[in-house]
């Protein structure tokens, strides 16, 4: 097992490391930026080391300060969160070249699914449903019309490289495609360093569902159930659950073979995510996240399992500790336990959504039976505007979806911030809106809420 781990990010998922490693008898080493020296995962570190100014492209972002933060330190590996540097894979085998070890999956998993177009590819190979669309990045605005005829509209363009929502464009005809193709071209050049696009369905009312998985360096992986996160505001999620209240046991043993299939398809080491599209009872790979996922709670709360003390022991070599869950690998069928629900807490306006960084002036996160908090706010903490608005996530769990609903409209109503303003709002009204409660929601939802509540 290693000695010591330098955890490559800030805020609430550094802490989340942080507290694994300590679990497991691991040193921490934090790093932090200029703007950072007061943060809490610094406080909660063994050591700590300074990396760059408050920007990350020079911090958070700067590989050369990174490993150099490592080896000063004598760390034997390295943890890299999600976000920033997390799905980099030229940061892992940098890494493996100075003789650290990356706790994630190989650089080549990395790649493959990191390339949108190639991840769709070696999913058609080995069986798992796509959406329909092109067979690899587009060559041309004809090449795109010529499928869009086909498949049908709307469309939407996808950057090969793109992630977290952004380098998505949707085209209602002919006309909105080509003016779509050479915006998406460019945009996708600046922001991602690459212009590939590629086509597929604009699907009308789906819901996003994706499933944990977990691989060995042993040959075996498995997958932990579902998460549902439809949602999502510009494409980007608000609140996840676990179980999806459309999940029935034949849909999760065929989306579950699937995911397991997707993973085993670039022999996937560590903990995954692969997304779904689900409509009309068919379900769709979108793609595969090589990373722990921000709503990762949702699935500790329902299995009772560490996934990042997990993703630990994996990348040291040891065998998944978890019995009988299904997949391929072997073991019985998944259960969850009860139901789990994150609100994802944003320092934002939660009618504009406009950031509020600035100082907490009073934080008092709830507590009692089924409610998790994660986070790295504390009182007097002025919370820096250039990183993401995030400041904590409440996970709370039931025996039931209406217990872990209760129990989430109560911990919200009792969770203090003050200071700067936050979804807190937002969250209430979601759970008292009749297709909350009812499970009854697709990607489209929210938005279409949003406007009808504002109208
Ligand atoms: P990113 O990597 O940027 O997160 P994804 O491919 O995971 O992008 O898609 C993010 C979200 O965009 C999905 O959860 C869904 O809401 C929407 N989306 C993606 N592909 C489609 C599609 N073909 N049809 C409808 N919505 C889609």
């Amino acid at each position: 097992m290693f000695q010591k781990i330098l955890v490559a990010n800030r805020g609430e998922i550094a802490l989340r490391v942080i507290a694994a490693c300590k679990e497991l008898g691991i040193q921490t080493v934090a790093v932090h930026s200029e703007a950072d020296r007061e943060a809490l995962h610094v406080q909660a570190a063994d050591e700590s080391v300074c990396i760059g100014p408050a920007a990350s492209s020079g911090s958070y972002l700067n590989i050369t300060s990174l490993v150099a933060a490592a080896e000063i330190t004598g760390a034997d590996a390295v943890h890299p969160g999600y976000g920033f540097l997390a799905e980099n894979a030229r940061f892992a085998e940098i890494l493996e070249e100075v003789g650290l070890t990356w706790i994630g999956p190989s650089p080549d998993a990395i790649r493959r699914m990191g390339d949108k177009a190639v991840a769709r590819d070696t999913m058609k190979r080995v069986g798992v449903p796509t959406v329909p669309g092109s067979p690899g990045p587009l060559d041309s605005v004809e090449d795109g019309l010529a499928i869009a005829d086909r498949i049908g509209y709307p469309v939407l363009l996808k950057a090969v490289a793109g992630g977290g929502g952004r380098g998505m464009r949707v085209a209602a005809n002919g006309k909105e495609l080509a003016a779509a193709f050479e915006l998406a071209t460019s945009e996708a050049e600046r922001a991602f360093g690459n212009g590939s696009v590629y086509l597929e369905k604009y699907l009308s009312e789906p819901r996003h569902i994706e499933f944990q998985v977990f691989g060995d360096q042993h040959g075996r992986v498995v997958h932990l159930g579902e998460r549902e996160c439809s949602l999502q505001r510009r494409h980007q999620k608000v609140l996840e659950e676990s179980p999806s209240p459309a999940m029935t046991r034949a849909l999760r043993a065929a989306m579950g073979n699937a995911a397991v299939a997707a993973a085993r398809a670039v022999d996937y080491v560590g903990a995954g995510t692969v997304e779904f599209l689900l409509e009309d009872g068919k379900f769709y790979f979108m793609e595969m996240n090589t990373r722990i996922q921000v709503e990762h709670p949702v699935t500790e709360m329902v299995t009772g399992f560490d996934l990042v003390k997990e993703q630990i022991r994996a990348a040291a070599g040891e065998p998944l500790s978890f019995p009988g869950v299904v997949g391929k690998g072997g073991g019985s069928e998944f259960q969850p336990r009860g139901h789990a629900i994150e609100f994802r807490i944003n320092a934002e306006d939660p009618v504009t959504f406009a950031p509020s960084p600035g100082t907490i002036t009073t934080f008092h996160p709830p507590g009692g039976p089924g409610v998790r908090v994660d986070t790295a706010a504390y009182q007097g903490w002025k919370i820096p505007p250039y990183y993401d608005s995030l400041i904590a996530k409440l996970v709370v769990h039931g025996r039931d979806r209406e217990e872990a609903l209760a129990r989430g409209k109560r911990a919200l109503e009792l969770f203090v911030i003050e200071g700067v303003k936050t979804t807190i709002p937002l969250h209430l009204r979601l759970i008292g809106a009749k297709d909350v409660r009812e499970g009854n929601t697709s990607t489209k939802w929210l938005e279409r809420w949003l406007k009808e509540s504002k109208d």
